[in-house]
């Protein structure tokens, strides 16, 4: 029912969700490599592009996806800034901010650039905190978790959690003073909330890396407060 493709430059997770007993399906994070979207979503009926956040490791595929698949790309509308944000560092500096591997990208001779079209930024559903995406006879449930920006959101479906770059095994997303929009308060608040009616056994699935579970990372909560990032 669960299944991944990671794609890019920063291995992002593009999750599938498929609703028990159809074929039908949401997508998340379509972050690069729509060929291999697409051949990963071969058969399904994709009623849902959502975007956990506007960060171009999660949304440069969109533009294929929306085309082929004629899907519906849903997002919280406080990501706007983001992706324009996104779109003004790529024309000051020829490439996009991918954060701490930046530099990494660029000493190996490969830029963080997309090929092809770019998103054009259409929203075609805002998603609110609580909001509910139903896909056959799945319901996820929106939380907008703000922090690592401003409208990321993460989506819970009973037992698990897909929580983009807002919470990853050992803790909270890339926040801090260079890192514009983030916010380390913010998104220490967010997994707090998040966390706090959510059971120990509920599995989380990351936008980037191994999925890891609300009991291992609950007790490391206050660590990380006080380290502050
Ligand atoms: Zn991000
Ligand atoms: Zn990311």
């Amino acid at each position: 029912m669960i299944d991944k493709v990671v794609v890019g430059d920063l291995d992002t997770n593009c999750w599938i969700i498929r609703a028990p007993g159809t074929n039908e399906a949401a997508l998340i994070d379509p972050g690069a490599e729509p060929d291999r979207i697409l051949q990963a979503v071969d058969g399904l009926d994709i009623r849902a592009i959502v975007l956990t956040h506007a960060h171009y490791d999660h949304v440069l595929a969109i533009p294929i996806l929306t085309h082929q698949l004629k899907a519906p790309v849903l997002a919280h509308p406080a990501e706007k800034e983001v992706w324009q944000h996104e779109l003004a560092h790529l024309e000051e500096h020829g490439h996009f901010d991918a954060g701490t591997a930046t530099e990494d990208l660029l000493a190996v001779g490969r830029p963080p650039r997309a090929t092809g079209q770019l998103w054009d930024g259409t929203v075609d559903r805002p998603l609110q905190d609580a909001d509910t995406i139903a896909i056959g006879e799945l319901e996820i449930t929106v939380k907008h978790t703000p922090g690592h920006s401003p409208g990321s959101i993460c989506l819970a479906i009973e037992g698990h959690l897909f929580t983009g770059d807002t919470l990853f095994p050992g803790g909270p997303g890339l926040t801090g003073a260079q890192w514009p929009l983030t916010s380390f308060e913010a998104i220490m608040r967010s997994i707090r909330g998040l966390l706090a009616d959510t059971p120990d056994e509920t599995q989380i699935h990351p936008g980037h890396g191994r999925d890891t579970t609300v009991g291992a990372e609950r007790p490391h909560l206050r660590e990380w407060a006080t380290r502050g990032w």
